[in-house]
């Protein structure tokens, strides 16, 4: 049996930059998403406060994917109330599409973060995961933590098409194009009064200067 195969990229999207376009486009290609789900977080318990609102950054999401195809934004963690735990994402989307094959799509940095996810170890239960080359995070398997070599030893499976195959379990990996943008370097330069239009699309450049958002974050270097 051949499935639909729904991407979700979720994120913090604090603000969504190139580097998530490039991956979100890419994903799509190397993995033929049928459509692509992206996934504000609303309030993510593994790291600090977002700088931009929730709505500011469902706002900029939208702004940034509007134009590409087979792509829709969710915005249910951005409505709850208390902590997004990808988990229950992941399960309330694995409850809205039974039959689907749904790929989560994460880049190296986060794969690497997996074991400090709520719950991780049932990720692949829900969801296959697909992993992407980002500069500064070791992707080899033999320079990954024990509990990640032995999910990759696990699922790893080289041939793609398997995701249609079954609804999760897969772990799969593509290379994309390399964006050594962040967004922590977006909200540093705009705090430094920067340009921005190589880190992020038009449409998000002029809803941050629009909106004052980022002009005081706070710099690494700044709180020593
Ligand atoms: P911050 O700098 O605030 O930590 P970020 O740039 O990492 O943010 P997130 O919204 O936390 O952005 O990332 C969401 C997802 O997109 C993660 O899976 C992350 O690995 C991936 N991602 C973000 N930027 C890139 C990039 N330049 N290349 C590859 N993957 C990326």
């Amino acid at each position: 049996m051949t499935r639909p195969l729904i991407g979700i990229l979720g994120g913090t999207f604090d603000p969504v930059h190139r580097g998530h376009m490039q991956l979100a486009a890419d994903a799509i290609h190397a993995l033929t998403l049928d459509r692509l789900r992206c996934v504000p977080a609303g309030r993510p318990p593994h790291r600090g406060a977002p700088a931009a609102s929730a709505d500011d950054r469902l706002a900029m999401t939208r702004l940034a994917f509007a134009d590409m195809a087979n792509c829709e934004i969710d915005d249910a963690e951005i409505r709850q109330e208390g902590p997004s735990w990808t988990i229950r994402t992941l399960e309330r989307l694995r409850a809205e599409m039974p039959d689907a094959a749904l790929v989560l799509i994460v880049g190296a940095d986060a794969f690497l973060g997996l074991p400090t996810w709520h719950r991780w170890q049932e990720l692949l239960s829900l969801v296959h995961l697909a992993v992407t080359n980002r500069p500064g995070a070791d992707l080899q398997p033999s320079a990954l933590p024990p509990q990640l070599q032995a999910v990759w030893r696990r699922a790893y499976v080289e041939d793609r098409a398997a995701l249609r195959t079954q609804p999760a379990g897969c772990l799969v990996s593509f290379t994309m194009t390399p964006s050594t943008v962040s967004a922590t370097r977006v909200r540093q330069a705009v705090s430094r009064g920067e340009a921005i239009d190589t880190l992020v699309c038009p449409t998000v450049e002029k809803y941050i200067h629009q909106h004052h958002l980022y002009t005081h974050v706070a710099h690494p270097g700044l709180l020593a």
